[in-house]
């Protein structure tokens, strides 16, 4: 067998153990097998989150655990109603036209779908996101929306060589979301702060993460 799984075991137990118990690790499984996510799971991983529609498709097909799917990729629209299936969170909202989409298929579905906002804190053309000074309107619009629950922000931020150059932008985000928070929207329930990546996910529980999104600290280089 070429992957080490007694490797990916050892590092999602030494990441759960050290992260703080209030916050939830979601580990990135882009380019991962099916045996590599169970893995993970067995060390005690409770949520996944995938890139991909049709990666997740498949691998949500052989993954048996019962465990939480977030999409943490850049959603399509012609995407949506596969994912509104498939996924328990969609962590990437950033525009109202796709928030309506959602809104659309999962009331098709007969569910309330989970999502949070992506919010583009280094205002990054390249990345998805809504641009930190559209994150409050864009929430406001969505929670006229019956069938989308807003649970939460997410972001990337730049890539950065030095994990403390990130810091500005994470607390960017926090910011955001306490001041969402703290109106108490209607279809909006900011329990989820989601950032930090494999290098930064201790500064952003620094700075507030409640969420952290970690791929090679678990699992090793991409392939
Ligand atoms: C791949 C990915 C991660 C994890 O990145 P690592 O550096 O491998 O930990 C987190 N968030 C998103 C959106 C990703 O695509």
């Amino acid at each position: 067998m070429c992957v080490d799984m007694g490797r990916i075991y050892e590092n999602a137990r030494r990441i759960l153990e050290e992260l703080p118990p209030h916050v939830t690790l979601v580990a990135a499984t882009k380019g991962r097998s099916p045996e590599e996510v169970e893995e993970a799971i067995s060390a005690g991983v409770r949520v996944i989150g995938e890139n991909y529609v049709q990666e997740a498709e498949r691998k949500r097909a052989a993954v048996k655990s019962n465990v939480e799917w977030h999409m943490i990729g850049r959603l399509q629209r012609n995407k949506v109603k596969k994912a509104v299936r498939l996924f328990d969170v969609i962590q990437t909202v950033d525009s109202f036209k796709l928030a309506r989409e959602i809104d659309k298929r999962a009331r098709d579905a007969g569910k309330v779908m989970p999502v949070m906002i992506e919010v583009n804190t280094g205002r990054e053309p390249q990345k998805g996101g809504v641009m930190p000074e559209d994150a409050l309107n864009l929430v406001r619009e969505i929670s006229s929306l019956k069938n989308v629950e807003v649970i939460g922000l997410m972001t990337m931020g730049p890539y950065v060589e030095n994990p403390e150059d990130i810091r500005p932008y994470f607390r960017l985000a926090r910011e955001i979301f306490e001041n969402i928070r703290s109106l108490d929207l209607p279809n909006v329930d900011m329990r989820y702060l989601s950032m930090g990546m494999s290098s930064t996910y201790q500064v952003a529980v620094e700075e507030g993460a409640n969420m952290v999104r970690i791929g090679t600290a678990i699992f090793g280089p991409r392939r």
